[in-house]
């Protein structure tokens, strides 16, 4: 299990790096922030393992609730809850406690055949247009090492690892759907 203390050093490396030079929130109005699903419901922010060791349930600006790991599609390996937060006042909220979920977005790690990490864009069933990955507008490059280092660290964790790979698993089989629509 990933300690406090290096969830902790994963925040502040984090802290230092950003998508763009400039606020991204202001192409979109903040669109991964506030956006809501087409039904209504609320997006919430899970927690990765461990990661719930730096907030609380009393933290005022987050609304909290745990779900069943297995109903969310989680792996078996996780544990039977998981923890979703929702923001209060999105998009503002203390920038140093952002979830993982919002310091690695619009990038997200990718299992390959061989077990090989890389980033790819984080366009998976979103409810909103993320102008980054529409316009495909360019990284900067600390945040792409940055991210691809915290992921490196986080799969140690074999049940990181296992949500990666089903992750990557899905986004194989997804590619391999639209190549068969399209007639490749
Ligand atoms: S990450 Fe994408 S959706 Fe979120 S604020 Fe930046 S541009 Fe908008
Ligand atoms: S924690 Fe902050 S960055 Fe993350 S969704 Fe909420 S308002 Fe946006």
């Amino acid at each position: 299990m990933i300690s406090k203390r290096t969830y902790r050093a994963i925040y502040r490396l984090l802290d230092r790096v950003s998508p763009l030079d400039s606020d991204c929130g202001k192409l979109c109005g903040a669109a991964c922030c506030t956006s809501a699903y087409e039904d209504g419901e609320e997006m919430g922010i899970f927690l990765l393992p461990g990661e719930e060791q730096l907030h609380s349930p009393q933290d005022d600006w987050l609304d909290w609730s745990e779900e069943s790991s297995e109903d969310m599609g989680f792996p078996e390996s996780w544990p039977e809850k998981v923890c979703f937060v929702h923001c209060k006042t999105p998009p503002h909220c203390p920038r140093k406690k952002r979830p993982i979920q919002c310091r690695t977005f619009p990038l997200a790690p990718y299992l390959n055949k061989k077990g090989e990490l890389s980033l790819i864009y984080n366009d998976m069933d979103l409810p909103y247009r993320c102008p980054l990955i529409e316009e495909e507008l360019p990284l900067n490059d600390d945040f792409v090492q940055a991210t691809e280092t915290v992921w490196k660290h986080l799969i140690r964790d074999e049940r990181i690892y296992d949500m990666v790979k089903e992750d990557s698993e899905a986004w194989d089989e997804s590619i391999a759907q639209l190549a068969e629509l399209l007639g490749f």
